[in-house]
């Protein structure tokens, strides 16, 4: 079964990992396992009826507190596969020096079958469930979205939270990815596809990497395959265009695939699927339907990015890729057969762990927002605007030369929050590459970043356990 699959990839991505730790047996092991996973089932009536929901929120790792992880709405949640999901995210935060143990939810339901109105309650009684049992809180546990949730719902797990909690003063840390308007951050709704560019711009800025797989220096001219337009996916397609210079050449969504190998200019293939429901029929672009959408990971390309679901990549379609580069922005979309298959065909998998990290990365900036009861900027901006233009008056006066208002703009722009929260997403993304890198490049015998990511997670986890004293 596929979803098995998942978790026992995630396993054996460990365990190919471990030996490079140099880390003992009983430590690795704790490292491994799930702590705890919460099975839930409520009901809820639903036109008249009453429907027993399934729902589950799992912990992977206690090593920090509080614990982080999305909540993901499909009707293919299990328990296997948010553990899975879990796991991920506790080395996800280690790379990224996130101070959080990592944690998934998931509720069996497919969202798009129900309103708005039954959406809010499942939310609202999923999220009392949890409180109930003490799995969530700002110290706790603090969920955020995944695929099926967005804003939305964090909004209302954030006022479920705060009706239970009325003298918490940090209720609002309760949740992230919340509307900015309710207590959420700038730049969170685009941190995981930015964070997915700027680990790609990374990689192509690697002269020995690029000379492996025989490409030029740099994002600029790569053309990109990517596969979902969800959250992810779009804001990673429309920043690699509009800011690394990037040739989007395709797309595929449940409807199909569109492949041009001229290019695409996907805000308009954004637009298009708006406006006709569909990417299907854009204009000048080769289509596939929904039967043949898999064929866009066989799409010619530098740059694959699935950025949709798990299992996307395996051991039936892995000898297909043309990518040179696999940029895993979703969770496991590449299965431990396939992985192996890419890495014997030389094609470089930029994983998960790393790259799809900039999400929880914001979160954290969020979280901190939260716990500061202070917007990012409020208290250094102006200052710093003030002494900007006095610099720029006093260069001014002593060269006897003006600036134009255009430059003179751009320098005394003191920073706003959306400002911050991207800086701070572009050096944790640098910094994590340099980590992974690093290993990758210098110890014998990690011959992929997927592994360089698993043994730096690895032995990041085991220093807090051995400097907390729950390791001898
Ligand atoms: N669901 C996202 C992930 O898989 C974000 C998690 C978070 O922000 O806590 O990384």
């Amino acid at each position: 079964m596929p979803d098995k699959t998942f978790l026992e990839s995630v396993g054996r991505y460990f365990d190919a990992a471990a030996p490079h730790t140099g880390l003992p047996d009983g430590l690795l092991k704790q490292i491994k396992v799930c702590n705890s996973v919460y099975q839930i089932y409520f009901p809820v009536k639903i036109d008249g009826e009453v429907k027993v929901i399934e729902a589950y929120r799992a912990q992977h790792s206690h090593h920090r507190s509080p614990t982080k992880g999305g909540i993901r709405y499909s009707n293919h949640v299990n328990q296997e596969e948010v553990v899975a999901l879990a796991t991920l995210m506790s080395y996800k935060c280690a790379i990224v020096d996130v101070p959080f143990g990592g944690a998934k939810g998931g509720v069996r339901i497919n969202p798009w079958e129900y309103t708005e109105a039954d959406l809010e309650k499942i939310t609202r009684r999923y999220t009392t469930e949890l409180i109930r049992r003490k799995f969530i809180g700002p110290a706790i546990d603090v969920p955020a979205p995944d695929y099926g949730t967005g804003p939305r719902e964090m909004a209302w797990i954030y006022d479920t939270y705060r009706s239970f909690h009325p003298d918490d003063i940090n209720a609002a840390g309760c949740v992230t990815g919340k509307p900015v308007s309710q207590n959420g951050v700038r730049g969170r709704s685009e941190a995981t596809g930015r964070g997915v560019f700027y680990g790609i711009r990374e990689a192509c800025n690697q002269q020995e990497l690029m000379n492996k797989l025989g490409l030029t220096l740099g994002i600029e001219g790569k053309t990109m395959v990517v596969q979902g337009l969800g959250n992810v996916g779009s804001h990673t397609a429309t920043i690699s265009q509009d800011e690394g210079g990037v040739k989007i050449i395709g797309v595929s969504e449940v409807e199909g695939a569109i492949y041009n190998p001229e290019g695409l200019d996907i805000h308009d293939v954004i637009r298009h699927r708006g406006e006709h429901g569909s990417i299907l029929s854009y204009p000048g672009a080769q289509s596939f339907g929904k039967d043949e959408r898999r064929a866009v990971m066989e799409f010619e390309c530098d740059i694959l990015v699935p950025a949709a679901l798990e299992n996307q990549i395996d051991a039936d379609n892995a000898h297909a890729v043309k990518a040179k580069i696999v940029a895993e922005a979703a969770n496991g979309p590449v299965t431990a057969d396939g992985s192996a298959i890419l890495a014997e065909r030389g094609i470089i998998v930029l994983p998960d762990i790393y790259l799809n990290a900039g999400g929880v990365t914001v979160s954290y900036f969020e979280w901190l927002k939260n716990l500061s009861h202070m917007r990012f900027g409020r208290l250094q901006k102006r200052f710093d605007e003030r002494n900007y233009q006095r610099i720029v008056n006093q260069i001014e006066e002593t060269t006897g030369k003006s600036i134009s208002e255009r430059d003179r703009q751009m320098i005394v722009h003191g920073a706003d929050e959306i400002d911050l929260v991207r800086s701070g997403l572009e050096e944790t993304m640098i910094t994590g590459f340099e980590g992974i890198y690093a290993i990758y490049r210098d110890q014998e015998g990690v011959n992929d970043l997927r592994t360089a990511a698993f043994a730096l997670a690895i032995s990041k986890i085991s220093n807090d356990y051995i400097s907390l004293g729950i390791w001898p």
